[in-house]
């Protein structure tokens, strides 16, 4: 199959010049076009000119680590919805829990093969892309605008990442029905990749966040040992 698009375009950020270089060799192979910062200072910058559609950014950086680096983006509006996948030598599920409460949309332990990371890009960025099948989704006072990819909840404004933008935006297709983790990984995460259930708690949590300000109605409805659902009704 051919590609009609152009290529797409990834910012790595290491300061492991060997490791830059075997990204490189790789996602070029496999048709990404590649630009790389070797700091967090000059991350920001590379990003903000270059405009990238993916951000592969290493936890551990001199200067301003990987992890600042992450919020200072998601902070921007330019940047919120940029997807980021975090590199990381830590393995342990509390730093990769922290990594997606600062707004990474996925996470790859070192060591990691090449082809291990094109496949999490590549599932990333396939959720990313917003598809304008109907233009309007609304409920209980949110509405999302699928051709602006935008949020409002009672005419306020709502930021999302682009994991909290797919996940919201499945709910919102059947309100009411409740969808274990495991459907909710199929639908947004897609099949061909492995992510724990218990990141679809995180993102929940982080969308939770995003759309109900203090003392709103909480629209999504935890149902204890089945999964989740968009619900005016919450009993959690
Ligand atoms: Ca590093």
């Amino acid at each position: 199959m051919k590609e009609a698009t152009a290529k797409p375009h990834l910012t790595v950020v290491e300061d492991e010049a060997a490791l830059v270089e075997l990204l490189r060799y790789n996602f070029e192979k496999e048709g990404f076009r590649v630009t790389t910062a070797t700091d967090g200072e000059a991350a920001l910058v590379t990003i903000a000119e270059s405009k990238p559609d993916l951000v592969i950014l290493d936890w551990m950086l001199p200067h301003v680590s990987g992890l600042e680096v992450c919020r200072q983006l998601r902070r921007k509006s330019e940047t919120r919805d940029l997807p980021i996948i975090m590199l990381t030598a830590r393995g342990e599920e509390a730093d990769r829990v922290r990594g997606l409460e600062v707004g990474a949309d996925d996470y790859v332990a070192k060591p990691f093969s090449p082809s291990e990371l094109i496949a999490r890009v590549r599932a990333v960025l396939r959720r990313a892309k917003p598809s304008s099948a109907q233009d309007l989704l609304t409920f209980g006072g949110l509405v999302m605008d699928l051709s602006a990819h935008r949020v409002l909840r009672d005419g306020r404004s709502i930021h999302l990442g682009p994991t909290e933008f797919r996940l919201l935006r499945f709910l919102l297709e059947r309100p009411g029905r409740v969808y274990s983790r495991e459907q909710l990984l199929d639908a947004v995460w897609g099949r061909d990749i492995y992510v724990e259930p218990r990141t679809v708690d995180v993102h929940i949590r982080r969308l939770r966040k995003a759309i109900n300000a203090p003392g709103e109605m909480d629209l999504i409805r935890t149902v204890r040992s089945a999964g989740y659902a968009l619900d005016e009704t919450t009993d959690a």
